[in-house]
């Protein structure tokens, strides 16, 4: 496919089953004429949208490599968003980890560039691994911009040793990262790679016992805790913080992507809502305000916040980033994309979704 835009591409959407992929496909589907092959292993999350004529959902592992290979000569448009991508996992199988978020999309980038297919692959902000603060472990100048604000092009990757497994994700994505660039420097592979910010919004990720295992990621481990009446855990007391960016900017962004392939393709975008940024302890805080505010009865009730050690929580080998606000200009340049939810709409939006969902849940585990 050439950088110009074809009127109704077909797209192939590897993860489509995921939280991204379901909000990715559900705007495609809506918002434009275009035909997709949705392929992955679970369908929970995308039932609402199985009977679209312009989908054709494909029940398939991506280790089948050979039928993988079939949907992507079918298609114009390749978005790659199968991963691990749980913190939970990457310092307790991180062989699993390296795999799938390595050397599966790898198979993926060979055969879209021998097809000449335009690959976006959805890598990590987590790629910046600690800011330069975090790393000297000092307050080097802690507020100037230099030292947290990520750019795509220039800041510098920084990652823990091998044995911190957590990471294991970091480094996988960055490594496949390196092998699109050179894919597209040497070989001309059209590819975009986009880094998500803490993206947050119904259907992320699940609730352990209930429609999943393990621990989630934060969002859903203090929703959790809120319905649930556990106590919310703050890791290492809290102190990091994130950007956190409401599905629907994400997936505005995505879709300008899609639009402007000629300033999109060759680029790493960052995608997040650097406005959006808060430490833990303040957002398990304010995500108690908001739940007891959405659900009045419970306003009496008090929500437990306790700090734990990220070794007894996460077990040996994590460690954290302390701090990650994205450079947004490129893209915003490119495409004219810009986030407008703050975060108590993301968050009211996203904790008034679990409520919906897991209603039936809550009132069982009360009564029982
Ligand atoms: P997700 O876990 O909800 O979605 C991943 C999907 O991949 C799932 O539906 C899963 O069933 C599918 N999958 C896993 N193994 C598979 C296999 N072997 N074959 C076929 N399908 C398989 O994750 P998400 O939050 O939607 O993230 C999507 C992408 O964005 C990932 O690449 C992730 O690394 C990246 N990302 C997301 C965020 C975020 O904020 N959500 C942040 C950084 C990076
Ligand atoms: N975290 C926490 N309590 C939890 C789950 C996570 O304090 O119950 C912390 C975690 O240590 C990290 C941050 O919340 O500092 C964000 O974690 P998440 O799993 O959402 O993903 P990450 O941004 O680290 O990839």
């Amino acid at each position: 496919m050439s950088a110009t835009k074809p009127s109704n591409p077909t797209i192939c959407i590897l993860g489509c089953g995921g939280f991204i992929g379901s909000h990715l496909l559900e705007r495609i589907l809506s918002a434009t004429e275009c035909t997709v092959y949705g392929i992955d292993i679970q369908s929970s999350k995308i039932g609402h949208l199985l009977s679209n004529d312009r989908l054709t959902f494909v029940n398939l592992n991506v280790y089948d490599t050979e039928s993988v290979a079939k949907y992507v000569h079918a298609s114009d448009i390749v978005i790659s968003l199968v991963a691990l991508c749980n913190p939970a996992l990457y310092n307790t199988i991180p062989l699993e980890v390296i795999d799938i978020n390595f050397n599966r999309p790898y198979e993926l980038l060979r055969m879209c560039a021998e097809e000449e297919k335009w690959l976006v692959h959805f890598s990590t902000s987590e790629v910046y691994g600690k800011t330069l603060a975090g790393f000297a472990q000092c307050n080097l100048a802690k507020d100037h911009p230099d030292n947290y604000v990520l750019n795509e092009d220039s800041t510098p990757l920084i990652l823990g040793p091998v044995h911190a497994q957590r990471w294991s994700y970091a480094c996988a994505k960055q490594l496949l990262e390196r092998v699109i660039y050179a894919y597209g420097f040497e070989k001309g592979l059209k590819y975009t790679v986009v880094r998500p910010f803490n993206f947050i919004g119904p259907r992320m990720d699940y609730i352990p016992g209930i429609d999943g295992e393990g621990v989630p990621r934060v969002l859903a481990c203090f929703m959790e805790a809120l319905l649930f009446h556990k106590p919310l855990w703050l890791v290492d007391g809290g102190l990091n913080k994130r950007v956190f960016t409401y599905i629907d900017d994400a997936v505005d962004a995505l879709m300008a992507i899609l639009e402007n392939p000629k300033t999109s393709q060759g680029e790493i975008f960052n995608i997040g809502n650097p406005a959006n940024e808060i430490s833990i302890a303040r957002l398990a805080r304010r995500m108690v305000g908001i739940y007891k505010v959405l659900r009045p009865g419970l306003a009496s009730c008090d929500f437990t916040i306790k700090a734990v050690s990220s070794h007894e929580f996460y077990g040996k080998g994590y460690e954290d980033s302390d701090r990650r606000v994205p450079d947004i200009s490129k893209i915003q340049e490119c495409t004219g994309w810009r986030p407008h939810t703050d975060i108590d709409t993301a968050l009211r939006k996203t904790i008034q979704s679990y409520i919906e969902h897991y209603a039936r849940d809550a009132e069982c585990r009360e009564a029982g």
